[in-house]
């Protein structure tokens, strides 16, 4: 069953809001709660909830803010804005920090809720299409590069502000024309799936991991040191060479990648900089015979 997320300081909208629950039609709906800010921003941003919603008169600090801290901190849920009296105003405002939809608490029946919470569902999961096309690599599922120059600018700033160290880690297939030459296009678009899955499986959740270009992959490992950064890559490799991948022709294709690694603030004082040293460094690891890491 989806979850539905209320935030309200006021009980007795909970109790009114879970009747109203009760009488949909469609598709009933789990109800959560929270009773503040704080609570609701933490519920918001676990995650989990199919739809959010907010009330508008929250306290000192409203749901307008709310909305538009969990935005800025990467909250994708869709929120419906729930209010006491019809305002011009508060509609515009909600609607501007990123309300699907506005409901005035006084109007509301259990039909327009339902009507309101589905369209916003709706809503939400084209959103959530549409976000996935933006930031993902189609072939691989890996993030795409705008995504990951974006995360890398994020990244860098954060870690020169708490001066953290924050290292990266660029891989690209070993001899990956050949396989294309030999095989064919489709074998190698299955080696760049192949390759990517192993990759994504020695990592971190709070590593990223792209499709950096054409059979090029890079790692972004925060709060990670050049040796630990350097000892990650030595997995990344041996993971991929540790099977062969099976061609639907029967061919067993041996599949190997070269990495370089550099990190701030050892190697780079920014983003393109800390790009180049490790592109500097996986060419040394091509020229030193493939199929290993360099640190730069
Ligand atoms: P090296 O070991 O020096 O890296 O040799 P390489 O053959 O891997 O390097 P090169 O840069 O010469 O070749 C990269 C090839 O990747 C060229 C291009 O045809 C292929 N390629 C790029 N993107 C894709 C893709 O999406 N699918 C497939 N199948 N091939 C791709
Ligand atoms: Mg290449
Ligand atoms: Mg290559």
């Amino acid at each position: 069953m989806r979850r539905i997320l209320l935030i309200d300081d006021d009980r007795l909208q909970f109790a009114l809001t879970r009747a109203q629950f009760e009488q949909f039609r469609t598709e009933p709906f789990a109800l959560d709660y929270a009773t503040n800010y704080e609570d609701g921003l933490a519920q918001l941003l676990a995650g989990g909830h199919a739809a959010c919603l907010l009330d508008y008169q929250l306290g000192p600090r409203d749901g307008l803010e709310l909305i538009r801290e969990a935005v800025a901190r990467g909250c994708r849920t869709p929120i419906i804005f729930l209010t006491a009296e019809t305002s011009e105003n508060v509609d515009t405002a909600a609607m501007n920090a990123g309300a699907l939809d506005y409901l005035v608490k006084g109007e509301l029946n259990p039909a327009a809720l339902e009507r309101s919470l589905r369209y916003a569902l709706k809503l939400g999961d084209t959103l959530e299409q549409l976000h996935r096309l933006a930031t993902r690599d189609g072939l691989t599922g890996l993030l795409n590069r705008r995504e990951f120059d974006r995360l890398l600018a994020e990244e860098v700033e954060r870690a020169r502000r708490f001066a953290r160290p924050l290292a990266l880690v660029l891989l690209d297939l070993d001899h990956f024309k050949q396989v294309n030459d030999t095989h064919g296009h489709p074998a190698g678009d299955a080696v760049l799936c192949a390759a990517a899955a192993r990759l994504a499986a020695e990592l971190r959740a709070v590593d990223r991991l792209a499709r950096f270009g054409g059979e090029e992959f890079a790692a972004l490992l925060v709060e990670t040191t050049p040796s630990a950064a350097l000892e990650t890559a030595h997995r990344l490799v041996t993971a991929v060479r540790r099977e062969s991948l099976a061609l639907p022709d029967g061919t067993a294709l041996p599949l190997t990648v070269s990495a370089g690694v550099a990190a701030l603030p050892a190697h780079a004082t920014e983003a393109a900089g800390l790009i180049r040293a490790a592109d500097a460094a996986l060419y040394a690891a091509k020229r030193a015979g493939r199929d290993r890491a360099t640190l730069a």
